[in-house]
């Protein structure tokens, strides 16, 4: 099978392999799909795929060339990913600020570029403000026409590329118009409705579907070293995205699902001062690291068990099944109407959190009006 570092996605990775051996790659992808389905991956194996010292086609993973780009320290291969600074302390003169922001973005970057070399299918959480600017985009236009150094295509990744600002989106359509011969552009999307039409429009598109659940479980297994129990657990999590089972996996992932269950076990629970204990506490944590908008997912997929439950007793397509006792002892005190409604009234105001409204109120407002709801019902 071609590009045999990649998970799933076989009918793509052959269509690019038949192109690469038969000439006709096009000058720029656009590889697209769900976070987790292996765009940046792919990107990465394609720039081998081109430059192996063993000749176009399946990279050999032992030249120095396929290991520089798994590396990403390849001389041809460029990689560009959003980021962000952080704001300059106030009172400093404004060029030690810029020079102070411009050093913060770049060592964001190297952070996220070394994440990626470690392994394409780590989750990366990009923040509000990280961006790719029309400086990012110039200096590639510049070196796009120096001839390759070491291999035979110069390769730029540009991964998220939907958070190109408008002038950066402008200076990259220039390059998208004239290509240099030797290069080879791959923009990786999670977002494509973030992307200018007319760029899209000038790139060959390559669409990564979700990723089977047998496909992500075996992963887990073969490459994460995860035990079985533990892959078939998280695989239930995944919603055919490899890397929503391995944040899953993760600490943040198990204590997000700890929040979340607590969280529902206050609204539901005989106790209901502890509500406002318990949302003083995650607004204490949001402050930290910005947990709500998991949290709430967890949320929202533990109403989806408990509906799943009350609908069908149907146990194996429970996503929590180490939670099941304490779900079963919740659906004894709640009706389906309001596991219904309760969904909607999560996913309100997790759109309201991402327009920024007071944290602390809007989850104490969700948290009164579930229970509410329960009350009514009693
Ligand atoms: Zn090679």
């Amino acid at each position: 099978m071609a590009f045999d570092h990649i998970i799933g996605q076989e009918i793509q990775r052959q269509r690019l392999m038949d192109a690469l051996m038969q000439g006709r790659l096009a000058h720029a992808y656009l590889l697209y799909g769900p976070s987790g389905t292996g765009v940046e991956a792919l990107a990465i194996e394609l720039a081998k795929a081109v430059n192996c010292a063993q000749g176009p086609g399946e990279p050999c993973q032992k030249c120095p060339s396929c290991r520089k780009i798994q590396t990403l320290q390849h001389p041809d291969l460029h990689v560009f990913l959003p980021s962000s600074s952080t704001k300059a302390a106030k009172g400093e003169n404004k060029k030690s600020e810029v020079e102070g922001r411009s050093d913060a973005r770049l060592e964001r970057r190297i952070a996220l570029i070394e994440s990626l070399a470690k392994d394409p299918y780590a989750p990366f959480i990009f923040n509000k403000n990280d961006y790719l600017s029309v400086d990012d985009i110039r200096g590639l236009r510049q070196d796009a026409y120096v001839k390759p150094f070491e291999g035979r295509r110069k390769v730029v990744i540009i991964a998220a590329a939907d958070r190109m600002n408008v002038a950066a989106s402008n200076a990259l359509l220039k390059t998208l118009e004239e290509p240099p011969g030797e290069l080879m552009l791959i923009l990786t999307t999670h977002r494509m409705h973030g992307l200018l039409p007319t760029i899209i429009s000038r790139c060959q598109p390559v669409h990564l579907g979700r990723l089977p659940e047998p496909v992500i479980q075996d992963a887990l297994i073969t490459r994460y070293q995860t035990d079985p129990d533990t892959a078939s657990a998280m695989t239930r999590q995944s919603d055919g995205s490899l890397n929503q089972a391995l944040q899953a996996m993760s600490e943040e992932g198990t204590a997000n699902r700890k929040e979340a269950f607590s969280l529902l076990e206050c609204i539901h629970g005989d106790h209901p001062l502890q509500i406002f204990e318990m949302v003083d506490h995650l607004t204490a944590m949001h402050r930290k690291t910005p947990v709500v908008e998991p949290l709430l997912d967890a949320l929202l997929s533990y109403y989806r068990d408990l509906f799943i439950l009350t609908a069908s007793s149907k146990e194996t397509m429970v996503i929590h099944i180490d939670r099941l006792d304490a779900m079963k002892d919740i659906i004894r005190k709640i009706t389906m109407e309001q596991i219904e409604v309760g969904i909607q009234d999560v996913e309100e105001i997790k759109q309201s959190i991402i327009k920024n409204v007071h944290l602390q109120l809007a989850l104490t407002v969700l948290a009164l009006r579930l229970r509410g709801r329960r009350a009514q019902a009693a």
